[in-house]
């Protein structure tokens, strides 16, 4: 197979790629997500939507989420997160971003669904991701 094959190849493995979903709760306790049923949402998310895989993460910017990230986020993907605003999403990952070679404001699909029920916070999921997918 020629150099030129195998890049072609590689490149549609990428653009193959859904986006990855997270969806980060703040310890699970945090009060902004008091109205939903986590476990429901990001089944919901897992099993009826567009995403290459969809998990809860206990707190991201902890130490513990940025050694996380460290190990898990890949070059020339996307990530939705799910949690707090997108202003402070990008401030707390812009780092985790920038040492997996990827870009905060291009790689980072931030979604903020505190304070909603499990039904409004998937509506959200869906409209960013129809959004997305233009
Ligand atoms: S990244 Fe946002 S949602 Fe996640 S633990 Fe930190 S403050 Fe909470």
């Amino acid at each position: 197979m020629s150099i030129s094959t195998l890049l072609v190849s590689e490149l549609e493995k990428t653009e193959d790629k859904k986006i990855g979903f997270i969806f980060c709760v703040c310890t699970g306790k945090c009060p902004g997500f008091s109205k939903m049923d986590m476990w429901d949402f990001i089944n919901i998310i897992r099993v009826e939507y567009p995403v290459e895989y969809a998990f809860i993460h206990p707190m991201l910017c902890d130490e513990d989420g940025e050694r996380f990230l460290a190990e898990f986020l890949k070059k020339d993907r996307k990530y939705m997160v799910a949690g707090c605003a997108p202003i402070m999403q990008k401030k707390l990952f812009k780092d985790s971003f920038a040492n997996a070679g990827l870009d905060v404001n291009k790689d980072l699909i931030p979604i903020d669904i505190r304070n909603m029920t499990t039904q409004e916070a998937v509506a959200v999921v869906k409209k960013t991701l129809e959004e997305t997918q233009k």
